[in-house]
């Protein structure tokens, strides 16, 4: 038995801010590495070391053995947790840091190789008699082969990269004609994103739910499974919402499944926290996917339904400890929630973005609501960056509630005190969410987001007056906070519609999709109560309380608000209670040439490379037909036309690194 006193933690972001939580509480001093791009981030600043590695791009930093392990050494570290992603699925690095002396906190070497591919895995799983999705995950790869294959399973089948992860390298094929291309899709994705693009095929599941069972064993061989997670909830094949138990799954469902669990964890000698992931049909048939052989980024709902600290395990576990219970001592206490917040466009695909945060404020933690941020709390303007380098997610809201309605309305309350502006985000989808009737009757399954898309992603709503009436409140405390010029008395100085002895009245000007938005300030000077007229209607408003920055209270019609407005030339971004509204203003101070929007010019969606071109010059092309395929963020974007056209002009060649917002195509 050893004791551990010092963890070098080989990650970034939300997962290395986690896992130093445990290590802070435990007393065990914490090293962190951290790429150029990190430099100033939160995970680099909480640690009790830390140690730049390299360049930005991950395969120059966090994925080089080498310098993470020279770390290690260098501060002494007794062990390195690679949290997941990154190395934490690497069965060099897991026997590098054995080598090294260092106690890699996560499975044996062996049992991560004998989980790493998912063609292996399936190999392995099918001699220990865990059923598994009808398939093909044979060594044999050239194309005539897999399209038989495909065709012997039935269409629709599903391409998947034997190395995957994070949807990378996933197609599904309805039909036989799209067999070619698909494959060719997934291989290329697959070798950018894995280095290798080995595929199997499987039968693509009608609409199944996403059930997984956690798993934890110690070295001495008591394995026990901490019931499942259902992560149905997902977009582009990802998870964003996960939640314990599964809603309506029944006892003894739960129970085979928990067996099935710690049987595939038993066949390759599994030692720590394990997930192995389940598709599962209305008859509640569960067939095996693929086991993780690390903590997963769900893992609070677990902890909130155990009351166990799985970190705090992981390391007990890697000291050589027995686990502390049996299957008999677990008990699942009430129900668990998380939502992943990500900067990306639910509106555009869910298209991941990047940028810097220019507002955040999180909500408040309690015993029912924890917050997992890789992020800190920007409520002044100005925070961290979500990096293109990296994974797009902002910060997991995880709320606790003794049953799943108590539990989805502390997490509704959370998000509406949850506030975000710069990068777009999930944040207004994920409110949707949680306030869907389907969904709260529990009605999952991983089809739910396509399903109901159009009650989760409603068309854009016209300008209230509430939205209106505070965005101009906004405006004129804005103006208050102005630094003053050197004579700040004089009239000549005051920016607003100052004149002598009078009232001043205002007109602000706000245009959403071509139609114009008029409202009027009359106010005193030094005198809190504006009377408003939002298009010829009287508001009564007033500021009230503290207003410090970007935040201010109101009072509209004697409703009491709380809002952050944020104004950067014309553009205009207003944050109350469940609302986030972005609004065009036009400023008379701002000169922005209009936008360009709609003209029939595609942009980059994101800086990235471009690996296809489906256009030539002339070609006329159907609304929806593919254009350009940009690959960013290891992962490949369709772009595509807007409608019924023309090309006429293209302005990216294979190959070419594109910046985003550049000009790609001309279109007529
Ligand atoms: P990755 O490792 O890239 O995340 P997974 O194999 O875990 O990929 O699959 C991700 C998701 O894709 C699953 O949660 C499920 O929604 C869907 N999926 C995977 N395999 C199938 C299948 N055979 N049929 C239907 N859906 C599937």
């Amino acid at each position: 038995m050893t004791t551990i006193k010092k963890i070098l933690i080989a990650n970034r972001g939300e997962i290395a801010c986690r896992v130093m939580r445990t290590c802070q509480r435990l007393g065990i001093s914490t090293v962190a590495v951290y790429s150029e791009a990190d430099a100033k981030a939160l995970h680099a600043e909480v640690a009790d070391e830390a140690y730049l590695i390299g360049p930005p791009a991950a395969r120059e930093s966090y994925l080089v053995m080498d310098k993470i392990l020279d770390v290690a050494k260098k501060t002494g570290a007794d062990a390195i947790h690679p949290g997941y992603g990154f190395l934490s699925e690497n069965e060099e690095f897991a026997e590098a840091c054995e080598k090294a002396g260092i106690i890699f906190i996560g499975p044996p070497a062996s049992a991560i190789l004998a989980m790493g591919g998912k063609s292996e895995a399936k190999a392995l799983m099918e001699k220990a008699r865990v059923p598994l999705v009808p398939g093909y995950h044979g060594d044999k790869q050239d194309e005539r082969f897999l399209s038989a294959e495909a065709e012997k399973i039935g269409y629709p089948v599903l391409i998947k990269a034997s190395a995957g992860g994070g949807g990378k390298g996933m197609r599904v094929v309805e039909t036989a004609k799209d067999f070619s291309e698909q494959l060719a899709g997934a291989k290329r994705e697959a070798k950018a994103a894995f280095g290798d693009d080995h595929v199997l095929i499987e039968k693509y599941l009608a609409n199944p739910r996403h059930v997984e069972i956690q798993v934890f064993a110690d070295r001495q061989g008591n394995t026990v499974y901490l019931f499942e997670r259902d992560c149905s909830i997902q977009r582009r094949h990802q998870k964003v919402l996960e939640e314990a138990p599964a809603p309506g799954l029944s006892e003894a469902t739960r129970e085979k499944m928990g067996a099935a669990a710690v049987a595939a964890a038993k066949a390759i000698g599994y030692v720590g926290a394990g997930t192995v992931e389940f598709l599962l049909d209305a008859k509640e048939n569960f067939y095996f996917m693929e086991m993780n052989t690390r903590l997963q980024v769900e893992h609070p709902v677990t902890e909130y339904i155990t009351g166990l600290d799985l970190v705090e395990l992981q390391i007990r576990v890697a000291e050589g400890q027995k686990l502390p219970f049996t299957q008999n001592d677990l008990k699942i206490d009430g129900h668990a929630m998380e939502v992943r917040l990500y900067a990306e466009d639910p509106a555009n695909n869910f298209l991941p973005g990047a940028g810097q945060i220019k507002f955040l404020r999180f909500p408040l933690e309690s015993d029912k609501v924890r917050v997992d941020a890789g992020v800190r709390e920007a409520p002044f303007g100005q925070g961290d960056t979500i990096s293109i380098h990296y994974d797009p997610m902002i910060a997991k809201v995880i709320a606790h509630g003794k049953d799943r309605k108590t539990c989805i309305e502390t997490l509704k309350r959370a998000l509406d005190e949850t506030m975000v502006a710069g990068p777009k985000t999930n944040l207004v989808f994920l409110r949707t969410l949680l306030s869907n009737k389907a969904f709260i009757e529990g009605k999952v399954s991983t089809h739910f987001i396509k399903e109901h898309e159009k009650e989760l992603l409603p068309a854009k709503h016209a300008l209230s007056k509430e939205t209106l009436g505070l965005a101009v409140l906004g405006l004129m405390k804005e103006r208050e906070r102005m630094p003053s010029a050197p004579d700040a008395a004089s009239p000549w100085n005051d920016l607003s519609a100052w004149r002598i002895g009078g009232a001043d009245v205002e007109t602000f000007k706000f245009t959403d999709g071509g139609k114009e938005h008029i409202v009027t300030a009359t106010s005193r000077r030094g005198f809190s109560h504006p009377e408003l007229s939002v298009e010829g209607k009287k508001i009564a408003a007033a500021f009230e309380g503290s207003s410090y920055d970007l935040s201010y209270d109101a009072k509209l019609d004697g409703q009491h608000f709380n809002a952050v407005l944020l104004h950067e030339g014309r553009h205009l971004t207003l944050m109350y209670g469940s609302h986030h509204e972005e609004l065009h203003y036009l400023d008379p101070l701002s000169y922005e040439a209009e936008d360009d929007e709609g003209d029939g010019r595609l942009h980059a969606p994101m800086p990235g490379k471009v690996v296809a071109v489906r256009v030539e010059l002339g070609s006329k092309v159907k609304k929806g037909q593919p254009l350009i395929i940009v690959e960013a963020m290891k992962m490949e974007h369709t772009i595509t036309a807007p409608s019924d056209g023309e090309v006429l002009s293209i302005h990216a060649r294979v190959g070419d690194q594109v910046d985003e917002k550049l000009e790609l195509i001309a279109f007529k």
